[in-house]
């Protein structure tokens, strides 16, 4: 199926308004799945409206609920998510956090408590189209730790996203690297096993430790785990996700204390510079274009189309998707009309919301 990324989004909204949510905040939502979608990443996308609502209907999320202000000194904020939706307090932080960095230069902000907060990238495109570089390191509670540390054999944390986004002159397409320290995000093993492909190899351990393509081994007793990244490397950019957004803020590490049906809570720990600070915000911008430049006259590999820098892959999926449609597999688009019943929106209403 290819589905018009307005009509999902309006499918999402729909559940979400249902699921307890005003207009503004289930709009507010749904267009940050389906802006997932667009890039390319299904795994933060709609797909997740079956989880949101497990989370609501466990306790774990609360519609409606805002941030707050926890500490306030200088260029340091934490702000306390009190489980809401990510979409709605990261934003509230990130506009604190830009607010401030305006202000001071610098800002270094926690977001301790959110549910899931989605895309990390959109809130360092946030940063980015407010002129400042953004670094976030993220950890996440959830109801089970999909990723095995480097030489370990189970779950013991889980895909910590790491974000730094650059602004670009004038307002261009910014630099976002943006990434799960596991090798692939565990909503992409979820979307390979629903559609029934294997993952490339390297992406799992079976409840052995032995390296296995089967996504199968995520949803078996005892399950198997995900690995790291970059071998030891993305393990150690993993343990600093959890030493900054858990033990920095306060938020906590993950652990079994954690562990619970419906939570995915997020922790984050922002840090926005102005990139000028050193120098002119156009010495920047001139050393950034420069260097793109260069990177990208490398000629391509063979097989290879172009050479690109991080966040220009989801910008060309956009415009893809954009004129084609959201992809979308029989087993989540069925997922997501259960989880539009399981808070009263049937299936005939919601087939006539994505128009079939
Ligand atoms: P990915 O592997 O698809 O991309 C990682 C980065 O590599 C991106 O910045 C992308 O632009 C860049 N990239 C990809 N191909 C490239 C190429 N050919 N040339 C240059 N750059 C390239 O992403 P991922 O690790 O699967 O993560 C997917 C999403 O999942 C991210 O948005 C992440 O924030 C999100 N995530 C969120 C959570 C959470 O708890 N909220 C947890 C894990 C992941």
């Amino acid at each position: 199926m290819q589905i018009p990324a307005d009509r999902l989004r309006n499918l999402a909204q729909a559940i979400f308004e249902r699921g307890g949510s005003d207009e503004g905040e289930a709009a507010q939502v749904a267009e940050k799945l389906i802006e997932a979608n667009l890039f390319g990443h299904d795994s933060h996308g709609v797909g997740m409206v079956p989880a949101y609502i497990n989370g609501i209907q466990s306790g774990e999320l609360n519609p409606g609920n805002q941030a707050s202000i926890e500490h306030d000194k200088g260029s340091f904020l934490l702000v306390d998510g009190n489980a809401g939706y990510g979409q709605v307090v990261a934003k509230t932080a990130m506009e604190l956090a830009i607010a401030r960095a305006r202000e001071l230069g610098v800002a270094v902000v926690g977001l301790k408590n959110s549910y899931h907060i989605g895309r990390v990238g959109a809130w360092g495109e946030m940063c980015a189209a407010a002129g400042f570089i953004s670094i976030h390191y993220v950890n996440v509670f959830s109801s089970s730790p999909v990723v095995a540390p480097f030489g370990g054999s189970d779950g013991r944390f889980t895909t910590n996203p790491y974000c730094t986004a650059l602004p670009a002159r004038g307002g261009a397409a910014p630099i976002v690297l943006d990434m799960a320290t596991s090798l692939v995000a565990m909503g992409k093993v979820r979307v390979a096993h629903n559609k029934g492909e294997e993952v490339l190899p390297g992406t799992l351990i079976d409840s052995q430790g032995n390296p296995t393509n089967d996504p199968g081994v995520m949803y078996a007793d005892p399950k198997g785990a995900l690995r790291t990244m970059g071998l030891h490397k993305g393990y150690g950019l993993a343990v600093i996700c959890e030493a900054l957004a858990g033990a920095f803020t306060g938020a906590g590490v993950f652990g079994p204390e954690h562990l619970s049906p419906g939570r995915i809570i997020n922790n984050m720990l922002s840090v926005l510079i102005d990139p000028g600070a050193f120098g002119s915000r156009e010495a920047f911008d001139d050393e950034i274009e420069k260097f793109t430049a260069w990177v990208k006259a490398s000629p391509p590999a063979p097989g290879v189309d172009e050479v690109m820098v991080p966040g220009e892959p989801e910008r060309k999926t956009m415009a893809e998707r954009l004129a084609a449609g959201v992809p979308m597999d029989d087993t989540t688009f069925e997922e997501i009309l259960a989880a539009g019943e399981a808070v009263g929106l049937d299936r005939a209403e919601a087939m006539r919301i994505v128009g079939n």
